[in-house]
This record gives structure tokens, C-alpha cells and sequence, in this order.
């Protein structure tokens, strides 16, 4: 029997690109094997995906066979002595938290959405506010099963099978199809975080912000004005915090809309209506203010209380821009990139500012490096859009930087070859029954 439906109009999370997928919706994990064969026949090849909050192709296999993952969602196992969980690789970031927070246990990592299936978040080494501390998620997995369209079952660990182990972590679902995960959670004494909100009047405030708080905050993050130009260039509102010592482990997720139920009008996000909310968050960010308590969810996940907030973008989508510099050119380099944006008028009111740390990802194609990431969303307007990315790119290339291939749908195959330096290897353990719509494009097949 073929368990695959065919889908037409699949997109991913910037609903730029669309896709034609053979689709299997696998319950229970006996019955992989049969549908991870089956795909492998496809003649575009096989992609296991999560819950497509990638921007680009990467979880796209356009007029290919695609497994979801996330009906095998269970949890396996939990050590409260070790914190070290196992559960299949379709569970979600928030199912995870569910379950771990009333027990004193929270992810080691994670990314700025719950809405995210472990197996997705190892598949892309996702790292979160913590990076300067505690590097990407691939740091604190201990095992990872993985299925290959051969038939092959692998175990692997960082002490076994370790280039195998090292190629899926990052490794775009190219290397096989997760099928669990044992992962190191990190213990809370409180749900809670203590956090404070600091505003920023320009880029060397921002650094300077960023240095200060490694010491003391476990967590930092900042939101950048991208239509700033000139002395308030790089403005902002810094935001740092820690797992709060005081409090109980209740979940407290606050307020969520319902999803966004249709494309907003192309015209909803221009530069006025998106200049006119930077000045107004910019404001009220206004005054410095002590360490209060809020909730760990608003803090880790502002999005997540709107359903399907893509589709304010309207119809056309959006790209996602995320690069990373070195730490010797990132002021350079991301002040060059602000001005760039500014200038085109383009942007949004989704613009994130970050030190990532020396920590060392796990992965061969692991996105972070020590630096400075900057991430923006852009509507997509076409051509000067496009160009204006292109334009971003010439920065992050010269500056010796790389962009993240979670975020995209358009980077060339140079830019990927010159920004990930380990690529060779990783094609060494990347399964030949495996593909997906950005390798195709790297490759150019
Ligand atoms: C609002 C928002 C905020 C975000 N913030 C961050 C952030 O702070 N840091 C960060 O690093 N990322 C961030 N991301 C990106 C997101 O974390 C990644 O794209 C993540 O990989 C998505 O997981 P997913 O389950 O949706 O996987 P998909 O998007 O469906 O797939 C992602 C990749 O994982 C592979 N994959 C999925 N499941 C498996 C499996 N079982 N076996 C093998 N391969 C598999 C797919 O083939 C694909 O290559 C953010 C995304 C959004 C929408």
C-alpha cells in the first residue's frame, strides 16, 4: 500500500516559494521503515519535515515524497536525577515544556517559537538567547536515532558514530530521518524569569549593552528600529534576564489571538504603517526599568500568542534575512547592512540583534559562530526586495560571514560554499534517498 497523498501549494514559513509534496503522515514508528522506502523511490527524493517554521526551502521537496513527523510525538523517557529526556523526534518544543516545567526541568535551548518539533530543532542546531553561554541545541544531546532510506538503523552519540552524529546536527535533514532524541534539559527552581528592558540610542550602546550583560544574564536579546537612520542608527530596546529563583513552576502561557485567518492586503506592512510602530515600541520601551518577573513565555516566545502571523505579510510572503559576522567586523558590518535597509525603506517591525558566543556548535553545517546575527523579516515587494538582499549579501560575504539556511530561500551556492567551511565533510554522510528543495538548489540539480 503507498501511504503518500499528493498536496499541491504546500509553502513554508515566508510563503514565498510553494511546493508540490508527496505527503506520508506516519502514527506509529513501525511503520517508518515501509514509508521511508517508499519516498526513497521518489524520484526527487525524500524529506522528513516538522511543523514548517522554517522561512525558505529547506523544509520543502517540491514534486517530492515528504514524511511529517509530528504524529510521533510521544515522549519515552525522563531522567529527573539527569534531566535527560528521550521522546520521538516529532514532539514539540512546547509538549516538551508541558511536561518538564512543573517537574523543575526547561529546554537547554530554545528557539523563539515552542511551535518547533525536536527533531526540526536538532536538524537546524537551533540556538536561543542563551548562545553566549550555552552555544546551540546540538551541545546537549546525548543520542539521536536516525533511519536511513537503506534500511539502516544508526544510534548516535557525540562519543559514537560521531561524523554521522555531527552531520545531522544542523545537517537540514539531509542525513537521514530522525526518529528520537535523548536531550539534556537544564534545571528552574521558578517558572518565572527576572528580566528588564533597557533602551539603546544606537549601535556602539547596543555592544556595549551586549558585553555588559554576558557576565550577569543568562539571557539577551535586542529589537532594532531598521528604519533608524542617521545618529539613532541601530536604536533599540535591549532585553536580558535569568530563570527567576523565586516562584512556583506553573505554566502560565498568557493571552493567545486566534490564528490570522487570512493574507492581509499587500499594502497592510509598508514603510509608513511599519515606521509608525518602530517609533511607538521605541517609545514606550522608553524608561529603564528594575528586574520584574514575568512569565518564561512572553519572554521566550512574543509571537507564539498570535496564531499564523505569516499572513500579515499577505500574500506575497516574506523573506527572512539572518546572517552572522565576526566579532572584529560585526559593528562594520551590521551598521553597513542598517544603512543598506533604511535606505531602501524596506524592513519590519521583526528585526532581532544578537552576540552569539565562543561555544562551538556541534554540527558541520551548524549556523552559529562567534559574531554578531542580525535577523529581519522583509516583505516581499520582488525585485527591490531581491535586490536589497542581494546587497546584504555582498556585506556578509565580504565581512566573512554566513547566512542561515533555516531562514532561506534564495542564497547562492557560493555564499553557502564560502560560509560553511566544513561543507565537504558534511556531503560525506548525507543519504543519497534524501533531498529537499534548497539542496537542489545549492547543487543546482
Ligand atoms: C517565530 C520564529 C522564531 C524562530 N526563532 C529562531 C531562533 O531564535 N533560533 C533558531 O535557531 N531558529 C529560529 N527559528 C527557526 C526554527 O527554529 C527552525 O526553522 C526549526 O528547525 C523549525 O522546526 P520545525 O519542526 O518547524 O521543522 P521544519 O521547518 O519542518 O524543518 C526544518 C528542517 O528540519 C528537518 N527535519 C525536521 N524533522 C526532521 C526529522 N525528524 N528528521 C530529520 N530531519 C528533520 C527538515 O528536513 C528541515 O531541513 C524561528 C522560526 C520562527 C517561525
Amino acid at each position: 500500500m503507498n501511504n503518500y497523498i499528493k498536496y499541491d501549494n504546500q509553502v513554508s514559513w515566508g510563503r514565498t516559494l510553494h511546493a508540490s509534496h508527496e505527503i506520508a503522515f506516519p502514527k506509529f514508528s513501525s511503520q517508518l521503515e515501509n514509508i521511508i522506502k517508499q519516498g526513497s523511490a521518489n524520484k526527487n527524493g525524500l524529506l522528513a519535515i516538522g511543523m514548517g517554521r522554517s522561512y525558505g526551502d529547506s523544509c520543502l521537496n517540491d514534486n517530492g515524497a515528504v514524511i511529517d513527523m509530528t504524529a510521533l510525538n510521544r515522549l519515552i523517557s525522563f531522567d529527573e536525577k539527569t534531566g535527560v529526556l528521550f521522546a520521538q523526534a516529532g514532539i514539540s518544543l512546547e509538549d516538551i515544556l508541558d511536561f518538564s516545567i512543573p517537574r523543575g526541568f526547561f529546554l537547554p535551548v530554545t528557539p523563539g517559537t515552542r511551535y518547533v518539533t525536536l527533531g526540526g530543532a536538532i536538524a537546524n542546531d537551533v540556538h536561543g538567547k542563551n548562545h553566549s553561554n550555552a552555544g546551540t541545541i546540538g551541545n546537549f544531546v546525548n543520542e539521536i536515532g536516525l533511519m536511513r532510506t537503506d534500511g539502516s538503523f544508526h544510534k548516535l552519540t557525540p562519543n559514537k558514530n560521531i561524523g554521522l552524529f555531527k552531520a545531522t546536527i544542523g545537517g537540514l535533514g539531509l542525513t537521514g530521518v530522525i526518529t528520537y532524541v535523548g536531550l539534556k534539559l537544564k534545571p528552574i527552581k521558578s517558572s518565572l524569569m527576572d528580566a528588564e528592558t533597557i533602551k539603546f540610542a544606537n549601535l556602539d550602546e547596543f555592544f556595549s549593552l551586549a558585553k555588559e550583560s554576558e557576565k550577569n544574564f543568562e539571557y539577551s536579546v535586542a529589537w532594532i528600529d531598521c528604519l533608524a537612520k542617521g545618529e539613532s542608527l541601530g536604536r533599540g530596546l535591549f532585553s536580558r534576564a535569568n530563570h527567576s529563583i523565586n516562584g512556583d513552576l506553573s505554566i502560565e502561557k498568557g493571552l493567545s489571538l486566534p490564528d490570522i485567518p487570512i493574507d492581509a492586503p499587500n499594502f497592510a506592512l509598508n514603510r509608513f504603517s511599519i515606521a509608525a510602530f518602530n517609533q511607538v515600541y521605541y517609545a514606550a520601551g522608553g524608561r529603564k526599568k528594575d528586574l520584574s518577573q514575568i512569565s518564561c513565555f512572553p519572554f521566550f516566545y512574543p509571537l507564539d500568542f498570535i496564531g499564523k502571523w505569516n499572513k500579515l505579510y499577505g500574500k506575497r510572503g516574506m523573506y527572512q534575512y539572518q546572517s552572522v559576522v565576526p566579532t572584529d567586523v560585526a559593528k562594520d558590518a551590521t551598521k553597513e547592512m542598517l544603512e543598506q535597509i533604511a535606505k531602501a525603506a524596506q524592513g519590519s517591525f521583526l528585526v532581532v540583534l544578537k552576540t552569539l558566543g565562543k561555544i562551538p556548535s556541534t554540527g558541520y553545517m551548524s549556523f552559529p559562530f562567534e559574531g554578531t546575527t542580525l535577523a529581519l523579516d522583509f516583505p516581499n515587494k520582488g525585485k527591490s526586495t531581491l535586490d536589497l538582499l542581494a546587497r546584504l549579501d555582498d556585506i556578509v560575504k565580504e565581512a566573512r560571514g554566513r547566512n542561515y539556511p533555516a531562514k532561506d530561500g534564495r542564497i547562492s551556492a557560493q555564499m553557502i560554499e564560502a560560509g560553511y567551511p566544513q561543507l565537504k565533510k558534511f556531503e560525506k554522510y548525507i543519504d543519497e534517498g534524501m533531498n529537499s528543495s534548497f539542496w537542489r538548489r545549492i547543487k543546482g540539480k
